[in-house]
């Protein structure tokens, strides 16, 4: 678990302005208030949310948002007092502690009683202030990373299809891909454990069997572009199992079948960059057509820029890759977060800021004519830049 010392540490390296004794004083608060209580996992309860708290400085976030995380279950777990939290705290730490305990208790009542009047409350709890959906996304996190400590196996599938199906989607939506990314491979592996078995092994054997095949390919990347003056990061990874599923069940073709597993990173310094690297890219390897798409000069709605490309390299592999600045790439791995990090110079206004997505939402739940037609509508424009595949059943 995180120290006291660490986490202010961790704050006000990026932050020397933080008010530290804020973070010191909300920490005590929450370890005396969760006393004795325990996780499934047998650690103490305030392990919890120093963790989210933890979590939320990868993001950079503000002293007032990683008070609200040490806090956030305070109100709802222990005697502790919005007018404490207030009072001890301040008005904007007891708001958002307000706010992530309105949706803790929407999210504890049970999935038919969760229709679009609890919907419309939930969405309004975040649009107040980003910051709230933030340490909501790193306590759901959190919480998905100790799923496996949780004895019911019926309510680690609740959690994780409510993760599939509510968080993820927020995550990606608000553009924060690395927690997209992380909590849907956890919910997988609760959902579909063969599926998401017999993935991982084969791109386990696919590993040993292709040597250092992706260093090989981002060094071949590498090279090309420098030798026509572009200075590029280049990273490769293996698809996540969850992306490689959806794929497989979408388009119904077996692991084998798949031919792009392998996506490629590019990051170079600027705009101009990005479309030379994508032209000397095309004009060495030839492009798959009808993947090719420009996220730069048309950004998808949550602020998300790149080029993507797929390209059929030597060997009749097909890769897939992304190309984009170092400000894109910032924003492209913690969406508004650290949209607003540079931007600002610092994360601290990032209070208060309505999310006008959200606000859409409320207003179409609002001019609807039944909950059913509600819950449509916001799920739909939630969903809306992606294809959303439910997890088939298991045949
Ligand atoms: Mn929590």
């Amino acid at each position: 678990m995180l120290r006291q010392y660490e986490l202010v540490e961790r704050v006000r390296r990026y932050d020397p302005d933080a008010n530290e004794e804020l973070i010191n004083r909300a920490y005590v608060f929450s370890m005396q208030a969760h006393g004795s209580q325990k996780r499934a996992s047998g650690d103490p309860y305030y392990s919890h949310p120093i963790e989210v708290a933890g979590i939320l400085t990868d993001l950079r976030l503000d002293d007032e948002t990683i008070a609200t995380a040490i806090l956030h279950d305070t109100i709802e777990d222990t005697v502790a007092t919005p007018e404490q939290i207030e009072k001890l705290f301040g008005p904007n730490v007891a708001r958002m502690v307000d706010g992530v305990t309105k949706l803790s208790k929407i999210e504890a009542q049970s999935e038919n009683e969760r229709a679009a009047e609890n919907l419309r409350k939930f969405l309004l709890a975040m649009s107040d202030d980003i910051r709230v959906l933030l340490v909501k996304l790193a306590d759901r996190l959190h919480n998905m990373r100790t799923l496996h400590y949780i004895p019911s196996e019926a309510k680690r599938r609740r959690i994780a299809k409510e993760t599939m199906d509510i968080y993820a989607p927020l995550a990606e939506r608000v553009g924060m891909y690395e927690f997209m990314k992380e909590m849907q491979t956890l919910a997988f592996q609760q959902l579909e454990p063969e599926a998401y078995e017999s993935i991982t092994k084969r791109l386990d054997q696919l590993k040993e069997g292709g040597g250092d095949r992706i260093a090989r390919i981002a060094s071949g990347l590498t090279l090309l572009l420098g030798r026509h003056g572009i200075q590029a990061e280049v990273t490769g990874r293996e698809k996540h199992p969850y992306s490689i599923w959806r794929k497989m069940t979408e388009r119904h073709i077996s692991f084998e079948q798949l031919s792009d597993i392998m996506a490629f990173r590019v990051v170079v310094a600027d705009t101009e960059q990005c479309y030379r690297a994508l032209g000397l890219i095309h004009e060495r390897w030839p492009m798959v057509p009808g993947r090719f798409k420009d996220y730069v000069s048309t950004p998808k709605r949550n602020g998300y820029r790149s080029l993507h490309t797929s390209v059929i390299h030597n060997e009749k592999v097909r890769i897939e890759i992304q190309i984009r600045s170092e400000a894109m790439h910032a924003q492209a791995e913690y969406g508004y977060a650290a949209h607003w990090a540079y931007k600002q110079g610092t994360a601290a206004d990032v209070g208060g800021t309505k999310v006008s997505w959200i606000r859409d939402l409320v207003e179409i739940l609002d001019h609807a004519d039944s909950p059913e037609e509600l819950l449509e509508h916001t799920r739909m424009a939630m969903y809306q830049d992606r294809i959303f595949a439910f997890t088939p059943t298991a045949s």
